[in-house]
């Protein structure tokens, strides 16, 4: 299946959550599923009211896995891959999956603040602007493991959108797992993330179970 191309708020509305794919845009008021909450005169209240549906205990599984999906931009078959391979690993299935989602060099890039959203910098990764120990690595699911150093290219460091990124990047935090060294813009992953360092709103035991019934 290809990957999805077309508008991400409609992913948001798809599953009736903001799943915040859009970086800043999504904490503005021009957030689409805020704009569905708060919706003009009680009519249209009631008219919201009418339309929501009771969902099966399915669809609230598929719909987790989905909401995972979409937020790590992730196509069907990797994200089954993902399953698979947190299944065979020991430990909680669920904080095993979370664990390999969070390690995608998208993911990271995203995370150390280089990128304002995982779509953004998924397109810095594809198009060569990443290095991970010095080579250049543009592979968005590539896994990085503790102790790997993740960089910029030296070409891409002349370019305004380093150079602006570059600027915010002593305001940001990040997780604990990975230290972010501002004055180089690089970024160190210091250990695998602990589950309660990953903040993805997703129930995994409902993704479990979505997959153990298949
Ligand atoms: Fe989702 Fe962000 Fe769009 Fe809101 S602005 S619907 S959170 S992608």
């Amino acid at each position: 299946m290809a990957r999805y191309n077309g508008p991400a708020c409609r992913l948001c509305r798809r599953v009736g959550e903001k799943l915040f794919l859009k970086g800043e845009r999504c904490y503005t008021p021009r957030c689409a599923v805020d704009k569905r909450r708060s919706p003009p005169g009680e009519q249209a209240a009631n008219a919201g009211m009418q339309r929501r549906r009771r969902i099966s205990e399915h669809g609230t599984q598929l719909r987790e896995k989905q909401k995972a999906r979409f937020v790590y931009g992730t196509l069907e078959r990797q994200f089954s891959n993902y399953m698979k391979e947190a299944t065979r690993a020991s430990g909680v299935t669920g904080d095993r999956l979370m664990q390999l989602l969070e390690r995608r060099l998208d993911n990271v890039v995203y995370r150390l603040a280089f990128g304002e959203s995982r779509n953004q910098s998924r397109q810095l990764v594809n198009h060569g602007h990443l290095e991970v120990n010095g080579r250049r690595v543009d592979i968005p699911s590539y896994m990085v493991k503790p102790g790997d150093v993740i960089s910029w290219r030296e070409q891409s460091r002349s370019n305004n959108y380093f150079k602006t990124m570059k600027e915010t990047l002593p305001k940001r935090t990040v997780p604990g797992w990975l230290q972010l060294n501002a004055e180089n813009a690089t970024g160190t992953v210091a250990a695998l993330p602990a589950p309660s360092e990953i903040d993805t709103k997703v129930d995994t035991r409902m993704i479990v179970e979505f997959y153990s019934k298949r």
